[in-house]
């Protein structure tokens, strides 16, 4: 993984920044449920501003219509909250094609990118639009890297100067941790619902892990895959090959894998449905429950697993933590995990759920790196080609 060029080798006095920011954050009527994306391009915002240079920023909001303004993905809240964040006014672009002459030490935000048509389909002649606001660019939003879109990709591509913003930079840095300089043993914990989703991501890290813990909905195909008896839980029947696969590649190739031995199920997907603790042993499983979250005897296996690893990826919830009932596993699984960072090991945690769910287990800041890239890490960790990623390198 090459080093991205960066913002500290920007000249900045008295020039217009472009900078694509990923503010696509949750809104409820009107108030932003997450701001964890705003904030994280904050340190970006505030270097340019004290270098003097003219920032303008531009993000997406959303899956609006291309190339229709619909109001409510406009990214007028966002600029309203990142007044108060910045303690500064924030100008207001809103049409990319009405060039005005804007400031140093002054930031403006434009209107959600995706109103426009050619943002999505990569369009070149909407890239030299944006090109006019610019003078250098910076990309800090680590969660569109993985986008083929004009302010991502074209627009870089037609740029001499261009620059990772400190987000993105970080983000590089740390899944560069474990991808590439990684220091042994090796530990993968995964989970989440989607195996197909997953697959990717197993596939191009087994030949460089040493442990491996699978749980959440996505073990019971792997169970299933080796004969275990599930009942009704969560599998995807396409993917039982591709998880034998997986388990015997795995096994020749002498690595640690941790699959659940047992699971909280419950009759029904239900907060307060009916409860249980089974073990996946044959007839030990009843055929009318599904594991909803994983149970003492795993938890278990995995505090000898994660003891003593000294790189660990963690990226999926072990259960289906947003209920109470089936929130134990991910919750002391999060706290297994700060507590071998606080023994010397790099921790990495991806994925929304799953950042969310070390949050909810007040551990967050006690790991090593909290990626906010979805999709963007997945497609990392997967061994894919960023499109964002690749233009800075152009
Ligand atoms: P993913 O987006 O694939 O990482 O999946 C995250 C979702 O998986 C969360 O919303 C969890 O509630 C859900 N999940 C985790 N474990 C289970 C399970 N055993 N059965 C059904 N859903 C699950």
């Amino acid at each position: 993984m090459q080093k991205l060029p960066s913002l500290r080798e920007a000249r900045t006095e008295g020039r217009r920044a472009f900078v694509r920011v990923d503010f696509n954050v949750p809104i409820h009527e009107g108030q932003i449920t997450d701001d964890r994306r705003i904030r994280a391009a904050i340190p970006t915002i505030e270097y340019l501003l004290a270098g003097n240079s003219a920032v303008v920023l531009c993000s997406h909001l959303g899956r609006p219509k291309e190339g229709t303004a619909d109001p409510k993905y406009s990214l007028q809240p966002i600029r309203a909250y990142l007044e108060k964040l910045l303690r500064r006014p924030v100008g207001w672009i809103p049409e990319p094609s009405q060039l005005f002459p804007v400031s140093v030490g002054s930031v403006y935000l434009m209107e959600n990118i995706r109103f426009f048509r050619g943002e999505s389909q990569n369009d070149i002649e909407f890239a030299r639009t944006l090109a006019h606001w610019a003078d250098f660019y910076v990309n800090d939003a680590f969660g569109s890297v993985h986008r083929a879109h004009a302010s991502v990709e074209a627009l870089p591509r037609l740029l001499r100067e261009k620059y990772a913003g400190f987000l993105v930079e970080a983000e590089w840095e740390n899944a560069r941790r474990v991808l590439t300089t990684i220091e042994s043993p090796y530990l993968v914990v995964i989970g989440g619902a989607k195996v197909s989703d997953k697959l990717p991501i197993l596939r191009h890290l087994l030949p460089k892990l040493d442990r491996l813990f699978i749980g959440g909905g996505m073990s019971y195909t792997f169970l299933k895959a080796m004969n275990l008896p599930i009942g009704k839980s969560i599998c995807e029947e396409e993917q039982l090959e591709a998880a034998r696969d997986i388990l015997s590649t795995a096994q020749k190739a002498g690595k640690q894998v941790l699959l659940p031995k047992d699971s909280v199920a419950a009759t029904a997907f239900q907060a307060d449905a009916k409860a249980g603790i089974f073990p996946h042993v044959p007839d030990g499983f009843p055929d009318n429950y599904m594991g909803l979250d994983i149970g003492p005897a795993t938890i278990e296996a995995a505090r000898s697993l994660i003891q003593g690893s000294r790189t660990i990826l963690w990226n999926g919830p072990m259960g289906v933590f947003e209920w109470e009932a089936f929130r134990e596993g991910t919750m002391k699984i999060a706290e297994l995990l700060a507590k071998e960072t606080a023994r010397g090991a790099y921790t990495l945690v991806g994925g929304g759920d799953t950042a969310s769910a070390a949050e909810m287990a007040s551990v967050a800041d006690k790991m090593s790196f909290i990626s906010t890239g979805g999709g963007a890490l997945l497609e990392l960790l997967a061994g894919q080609e960023l499109p964002g990623i690749t233009a800075l390198l152009s």
